[in-house]
């Protein structure tokens, strides 16, 4: 009988994908609630201080899968490892961080094992000793929980932001390190990884920042975005973007707040024209006081908002301009 939460452990270059401890975090309070014992597995080559650090936290026990055909990540070895390791270990669930790399070779894995994948979750509940999956559609605007008849292993991953990593819980002594053997011989590797890519480097520092104006798909163009300059420049606030605004380069990339760009906590946020994904949320939720401006009373941001504006930016930011600098004698 299926038994168990394995947790798969995400590295590159023998350095943990920080995502992983925020898919612990969850994997350990399922593994509480439901009184069943986690491990997680690691696959690479030369990977025992990714093993350390995560048998540092509290679980049973961590497996070490290494193969020369794991050096480098390609979706053929680790479909055909990570089936053999679900094989042996026979978990009930398999907990990933939704990660890239997990996007790209779990629904192969889950394809080729018959097996149900609930992707992207935020959360979890247990009812009734079931476990159902928080996911959001509509663009984030409802939340779904979802339950799962298929028979286990269910695969589960988890989006970057829903828990905290520094939530972990760590153990009072070091969990136990296997390594476990799989035979990779008849895995065929049909891809070749190209040369890594290369991140833009940080040139502005935005977490020092006391006051930051952040902009948001709802700025509609390029040529609008004179408008949060001039707001920005008026609250003596830095200049900060929602994703979309620097995938379109509107803004350079190191403007860009969230789980995939600068993770803040000025004294002041203020989003305009921000739906308040939970991307976007993960790096600006410590901030002290935080202000959105939203055409959509609905809008996710107004959740964690401590004072919101529902209106059209185009027509608040100018009385907020105005305002800021009638306060400054301007
Ligand atoms: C792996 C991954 C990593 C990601 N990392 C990040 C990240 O680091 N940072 C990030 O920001 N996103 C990130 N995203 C994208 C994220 O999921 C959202 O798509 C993104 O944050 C949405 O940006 P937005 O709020 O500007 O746009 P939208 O979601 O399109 O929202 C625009 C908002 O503007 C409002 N609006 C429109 N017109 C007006 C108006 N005239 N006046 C007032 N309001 C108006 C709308 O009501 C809407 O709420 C990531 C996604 C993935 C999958």
């Amino acid at each position: 009988m299926s038994e168990g939460i394995l947790l798969f452990v995400e590295q590159r270059d023998g350095v943990l994908n920080r995502t992983t401890l925020e898919a612990l975090v969850a994997a350990q309070r399922i593994a509480t609630e439901t009184g069943q014992k986690l491990s997680a597995a690691v696959f690479g080559s030369g990977v025992s201080a990714v093993a350390a650090e995560i048998a540092a936290k509290a679980l049973e026990a961590v497996y070490v899968v290494e193969d020369a055909k794991l050096a480098e990540y390609t979706p053929d070895a680790y479909t055909g490892a990570l089936k053999q390791v679900v094989q042996q270990l026979d978990p009930k669930y398999v907990i990933f961080s939704h990660t890239y790399q997990v996007r790209d070779f779990a629904p192969r894995l889950t394809a080729a094992l018959n097996k149900s994948l609930v992707g992207d979750c935020i959360g979890y509940k247990i009812e009734g000793g079931a476990l159902l999956l928080t996911r959001q559609i509509f663009q984030g605007k409802i939340n779904t929980d979802v339950s799962v008849s298929s028979e286990p292993p269910i695969f589960i991953s988890f989006q970057a932001g829903s828990y905290r990593a520094d939530q972990a819980a760590a153990s009072e002594s070091a969990s136990r390190i296997e390594t476990l053997s799989i035979d990779m011989s008849g895995v065929e590797v049909r891809s070749k990884p190209e040369e890594k890519f290369q991140e833009a480097k940080q040139a502005v520092d935005l977490t020092q920042a006391e006051r930051i104006v952040s902009v948001g798909r709802g700025i509609k163009s390029e040529e609008n975005l004179r408008l949060v300059k001039d707001l920005a420049e008026a609250l003596g606030a830095e200049l900060a973007a929602s994703r979309p605004i620097c995938d379109n380069e509107w803004l350079p990339m190191d403007r860009q707040i969230g789980s995939s760009g600068q993770t803040v906590a000025p004294k002041l946020y203020l989003a305009v024209g921000i739906s308040g994904a939970i991307q976007h949320v993960v790096g600006m939720k410590n901030a002290q006081t935080i202000v959105a401006i939203n055409k959509d009373a609905e809008a996710p941001i107004f959740d964690i908002a401590d004072y919101g504006i529902v209106g059209d930016l185009f027509e608040i930011v100018p009385a907020l301009i105005a305002e800021a600098r009638k306060s400054q004698g301007q």
